[in-house]
């Protein structure tokens, strides 16, 4: 099966064997924002056996009208809560925000091929 992920109108495609040795660029490195929609933040509850008020204390910050995952400052980097060092994964993969689930194949990333390719070397030319 291939590896190659492509999709109409994106000037590039996605190369997931990439994630294997990439050491979740995406879930680290600079600062930014991980949105949680009112379902998201009910499935992952749901997932961590929690309210979705201790979640929210626990894990959510307020931006503007949004709510985002909150990060922790290892050394240099900004890393998503639940990302997990030791497996190089995501600890709510199954509840995963839809903003993660879709990464690279983001409408702002369509012209802006060239700052998506530091963040991720899966990207590749198609
Ligand atoms: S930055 Fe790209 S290659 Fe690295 S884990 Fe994320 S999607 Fe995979
Ligand atoms: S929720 Fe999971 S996939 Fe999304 S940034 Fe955090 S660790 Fe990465």
């Amino acid at each position: 099966m291939s590896n190659i992920i492509k999709k109409e109108s994106y000037p590039y495609a996605f190369d997931t064997s990439a994630c294997a040795s990439c050491e979740g660029k995406c879930c680290t490195g600079e600062s930014g924002y991980i949105y949680v929609t009112k379902n998201e933040i009910e499935k992952i509850s749901k997932l961590l056996n929690l309210s979705v008020n201790e979640f929210g204390v626990k894990y959510l910050f307020k931006k503007a009208y949004k709510y985002s995952i909150k990060e922790i400052k290892i050394e240099d980097s900004y890393e998503c809560v639940f990302y997990d060092r030791a497996t190089n994964g995501c600890k709510i993969y199954e509840a995963r925000p839809n903003q993660c689930a879709t990464f690279p194949f983001w409408e702002y990333y369509k012209t802006r091929v060239d700052e998506l390719k530091s963040e991720c070397p899966g990207i590749i030319d198609v």
